[in-house]
Order: structure tokens, then sequence, then C-alpha cells
């Protein structure tokens, strides 16, 4: 038989001492029975995901290490992943963006980055720009898609494009929208530029007098009368999972970022709807498709939400429904050739309410896993184990060396 994979990643779950949780971190502080039975027949250890001790992970980056990809090599912006995961397809030399429908007063002034967050017409007004073209560039094709609430993805594909360019988003109100320069001193840099900076006059005159528009501000909403871009990026140029290891995979993610890395590095996209009472779902998912793939990738985002917004009780109690989560699926593969790693893709501390440098935990448990002394998932237990301390682009191969993937240095 052969064995299987679940790498479990929770969103922002690692956090620092908190005061009035008796000076625990939330890990420590919720009740986890499950994850701390992991820890005792696991082997635990912490890392550092982006292998850069100190540098404070951004998300996407994490993930790209976590699936064996050092960011430092691979990382070309979040861009791609944001269109990949809305389900665009982004080729080799496209830039790729994130957009958000916003409101602009006559002078670009941004009135609200979001539009309103509500955008129910978002399909639409993505049509109404969608295949739209600039004078300064006829030869270079301009895709939209529209995400949720206010959000987007803008695909520029043709010759001569980079994405070393800045974002025309000012990431405030009451700025103007921000003039995109290019971050090199390539022709192509300047070149898309010049596109993107075409392109927001072209989206503003197509969308301010647009009827949907009318709508909208009819039943009291803004207008969405922009499109303001930020993150260009391009597709990673890295070898697929299944070719580095013979694997096939699988994400199982209810946010676009996540499931847009995953399939950058080869894995399928398993649709699964949104709960935020209830994370066992995930695990069902995984297990009725147990024999189809030999690595699950599982994503929780909600512990990263809760630690955004400074909510220490919601971020224990997310914790604790992710502890169901893996006692759901532990019993049912315990007699399987399954191997169950979680981790952490960075830690985001609830008083901050922010991504921080501290490292975070990681545990892998299956058959002959060497074990440790550890007994508690957490970040201060964690560091105590066997594992030691490792680097988030070391956990891929490591899981591979127990699916026997791994190829002998040497004879
Ligand atoms: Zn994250």
């Amino acid at each position: 038989m052969c064995a299987h994979v679940f790498l479990i990643v929770c969103d922002g779950m690692a956090d620092r001492p908190i005061e009035e949780l008796d000076g625990k971190t939330p890990l420590e502080f919720a009740n986890t029975p499950w994850l701390d039975k992991l820890s005792e027949i696991g082997i635990n250890g912490i890392m550092h995901t982006l292998g850069t001790p100190g540098i404070v992970p951004g998300s996407d980056t994490a993930h790209l290490a976590l699936f064996g990809y050092d960011p430092h090599v691979y990382y070309s912006g979040r861009g791609a992943f944001e269109a990949t995961g809305v389900g665009l397809e982004v080729k080799e030399g496209d830039v790729a963006l994130r957009g958000n429908f916003a409101t602009v007063d006559e002078d670009f002034n941004v009135l609200d980055r979001r539009a309103g967050r509500y955008v129910p017409e978002g399909d639409q007004l993505a049509e109404v720009v969608n295949g739209c073209k600039v004078s300064e560039a006829p030869d270079v094709e301009v895709i939209i898609k529209h995400a949720t609430q206010h959000r987007c993805a803008v695909i520029l594909r043709g010759p001569g494009l980079s994405f070393k360019i800045s974002d025309t988003d000012p990431h405030a109100t009451n700025e103007k929208v921000k003039t995109s320069k290019p971050l090199d001193d390539s022709a192509e840099a300047k070149k898309t530029a010049n596109i993107v900076n075409a392109l927001t006059q072209k989206f503003h005159e197509l969308l301010k007098d647009h009827s949907l528009n009318k709508q909208r501000q009819e039943r009291g909403d803004l207008p969405a009368n922009i499109i303001i871009l930020r993150g260009a990026g391009q597709v990673p140029d890295v070898k697929p999972l299944d070719q580095l290891y013979g694997i096939k995979s699988a994400v199982l993610s209810t946010n676009a970022l996540y499931r847009g890395v995953a399939q950058s590095v080869g894995m399928e996209y398993i649709p699964v709807n949104e709960r935020k009472d209830d994370y066992t779902f995930l695990a069902d998912k995984a297990l009725e498709l147990f024999e189809q793939y030999d690595l699950f990738f599982i994503h929780v985002k909600d512990t990263d939400n809760a630690s955004h917004d400074g909510k220490v009780e919601e971020k224990v109690k997310v914790i604790e429904r992710i502890d169901k989560m893996i006692g759901h699926l532990m019993p049912k593969v315990e007699n399987n050739e399954a191997y169950i790693c979680v981790t952490v893709d960075h830690t985001t501390s609830v008083k901050a309410k922010d991504h921080v440098g501290d490292d975070v935990p990681v545990v892998i448990a299956g058959p002959e896993v060497r074990s440790d002394s550890v007994r508690s998932f957490s970040e201060r237990a964690c560091a105590m184990g066997g594992l030691n301390r490792i680097r988030g682009f070391d956990i891929m191969p490591i899981l591979m060396s127990f699916l026997k993937k791994t190829p002998m240095f040497g004879s």
C-alpha cells in the first residue's frame, strides 16, 4: 500500500505569550487534545518558513516554501497566485495583478478602496472592462475576472511585459490613485507600467457612467467606477510536485490565494464550500478522495483572520475547531499508511494584529516516525522536539522521504 500525506496548514496560528491568557499563547491556552496527541506520537520542531529568521513571511512566500520551493529563488509576485486561484489560466509571460473595484472622484481621489465592499454585480462590471485595449499597446490583451465582493483579477497578455512595476492602489483613502512606475531599468517594466496607467484611465472611462453604476447609486451604494491594481506577478518558474516527486496532490482551501499557490506547483483544486463553525468537512473531503491522491494540502484561514482582527478569544475557538478536525481525521487514518503534518505559515500576533517574524511549530506523525519527548503541540513545546529547527522548504522533502519519493544521493 502506498502511503499518503495530509499537510495541514493553520494560517497565522502561532502567536506570542498573551497576558490575559496567563502568559500563554492562544495555541498553548486552547484545549487541543488531538493536536497534543499528534505531538506525543510524532516528531516535532520549529521552523522559519522562509529560512531567513526574523524576516516577516507573507502568506504567499510562506506557502511556496511549505510546498518545498525556496521563495528567495522562486517567488515572482502575488498577482499570478490570486488569478490562478479565481480560475484564470496564467500563462508564461503574462503579468497578473490583484484588483479592487473602488470609488474615485473626478480627480482620481480614492473615496473608498472597496466601493463599499458590496458589489453583487461584480461579474457584470468585470465584463464591461474585460477585453478592453489601450492605444499604447494594441497587441496586449486584457483579461479581467471578478473574484468575491470588490475583488477581481487582471491579466495582461502580450509580448515584452514585466511584473516589476509598482501598484496603482494607494492603499489608503483620500489619496490619489497612484501612477504605476517601473521597478527596474528594463524596457519591459517601463512598457508595462505605461499600459497599467493607460488602463487605469480606461477603467474609469468605461465604468463611471455605466448603467450598472447608476443602479448602484440609485439604491444608495457607491459607484464602482475604477479598478485599482496591486501585487503584479508572474507564474513562478518551478518544476511541479508531480514531476519532482511523482506524486498526485490536491488542495482543499476556501481561499483563492492558497489555491493559486498550490495550483501553481501542480496541485489539483478540490472545490469545498466555506464553513466557519466546523472544519471536519475538509477532513471528510480528503478522506473521500484518499486513494486518489498522495498528498492533501488542507488550509484553514480563520486563525489568521482572528489574529488580524485582534480577537484573542476567537483565535482560541478557531484553534479548538481545528483540533476537532484533527480528531475527526486521526482515528480514520491510523490503520492506513498515512502521515499527518500540522504546521503554520507564519506567526500572526493577535496583539500586533499582523504577521511577525517568530518561528512556527511543526509536527509530523505517522508510521515509523522517531517520536520525541514533546507532549503538546505549541510554539514552545515543539522547540524541544526531534526535528529541532528547520526551514519551511525542508518540510516537503522530509515528507516525501517518508513516502520514499526522494532519491538517494551517492551510492
Ligand atoms: Zn498566512
